[in-house]
């Protein structure tokens, strides 16, 4: 039989990524209607008014390659973040800035630092590499900061840590955030993915940004595509020393941030008050769906994002997830008896949980 022309080895030890089911497609499939997604941490309250006047604006020129320096969004950013703009790293998602971060700096062999249980594409980044990855155990359902370092060893080349992480929703203190990033040695990046900065409570909320001015070796990540609600979009930034992001001007794609995502992204950046009112519905709910999850049953981890991690009380997070899914709500299951929860609206998380109380009965 023909298998095709032979990979690049080590590609075999890539998992696809699994995104999210689709609404259309659990409609489809099980010949329901007002299907609810909890599935991929996205913004339940959709962008603002002014992004999609910018998009509707930004649509005639779409025959034009984009502005491949951002010249616009760089500049919204740079005065909003208090940031050069020669200190800032734009791609199509965050997640793009990870791949590039990965082929910027490892070499084969090197080692990529970070914790189980936490965002799947840093191994893919590593593996892509072919460097090694080393994860530790999470301690509480959180980064063990601890652990981390003790890890650390003369072939570490990046060290990635998601705070809040995903999926667990957990976050560590800024001083012993501040203390682990002072100790790494030079030769190592610190990748601080914040992708869900805007959630966190201000106690959380490291002022990381002012720390990237005094170290070389750290990179902060941020993203359009949660609190902003511009997933669909595409775009996320990073600050970083300069010589971090001439790396990335380097290895990324010569347009990699789209027209419209540009236009949408600017005009995202000029209605702050959109942004804070999805950031106060995520913190009221998981307030409250974290306490109704725990009155199920469910062990639920302490969550600064805008999902919940929980562990159900009987069966697996799959057994759990496909129980749900035939009442219309579509949640992400995760190894082991977990699943993730994004927080939707209220009455999206009131079907939720009426859905999780049916299922968690029988399971
Ligand atoms: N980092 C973390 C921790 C995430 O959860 C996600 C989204 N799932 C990303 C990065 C990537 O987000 P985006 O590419 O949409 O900016």
């Amino acid at each position: 039989m023909d298998r095709g022309i032979s990979w690049r080895p080590g590609l075999e030890r890539i998992a696809p990524y699994q995104p999210g089911k689709p609404i259309e497609e659990v409609e489809r499939e099980l010949g329901i209607s007002n299907a609810v997604k909890l599935a991929s941490n996205e913004n339940p309250l959709g962008p603002s008014p002014r992004v999609r006047e910018a998009l509707r604006r930004a649509a005639g020129a779409v025959h034009r390659y984009p502005d491949g320096a951002c010249f616009g969004l760089r500049a919204a950013l740079s005065r909003r973040l208090g940031v050069k703009p020669g200190e800032l790293l734009l791609g199509n998602g965050s997640n793009e800035l990870l791949v590039l971060l990965g082929q910027a700096y490892l070499r084969p062999g090197d080692e990529v630092l970070t914790s189980r249980q936490t965002f799947v594409v840093y191994e893919m980044v590593a593996l892509l590499a072919n460097a090694k990855l080393v994860a530790v155990p999470l301690r509480n359902y959180a980064y063990d900061l601890d652990a981390l370092r003790r890890a650390v060893t003369p072939r570490t080349r990046l060290i990635f840590i998601a705070n809040p992480n995903n999926p667990t929703g957990t976050a560590v203190e800024p001083r012993e955030l501040r203390a682990f990033v002072d100790r790494v040695p030079g030769r190592c990046l610190v990748v601080l993915d914040e992708a869900y900065f805007e959630y966190m409570d201000p106690a959380f909320q490291a002022d990381t940004l002012s720390w990237v001015r005094k170290r070389s070796n750290l990179v902060v990540l941020r993203t359009f595509s949660k609190a902003y609600a511009l997933a669909g979009l595409r775009v996320g930034y990073g600050v970083a020393h300069a010589s971090v992001a001439q790396a990335i001007e380097r290895v990324r794609e010569p347009f990699n941030v789209n027209h419209l995502a540009q236009a949408g992204a600017v005009a995202a950046l000029a209605d702050p008050a959109h942004m804070r009112r999805a950031v106060s519905l995520a913190k009221r709910e998981r307030k409250r769906v974290s306490r109704a999850l725990a009155d199920l049953g469910c062990e639920v981890a302490p969550s600064q994002a805008n999902f919940v991690f929980a562990r159900v009380p009987r069966g697996d997070g799959r057994a759990c997830y496909g129980r749900v899914l035939r009442l219309g709500v579509i949640l992400r299951p995760m190894p082991g008896p977990y699943v993730r929860i994004t927080l939707g609206t209220k009455a999206e998380n009131d079907k939720m949980l009426s859905a999780m109380k049916a299922v968690v009965a029988v399971l």
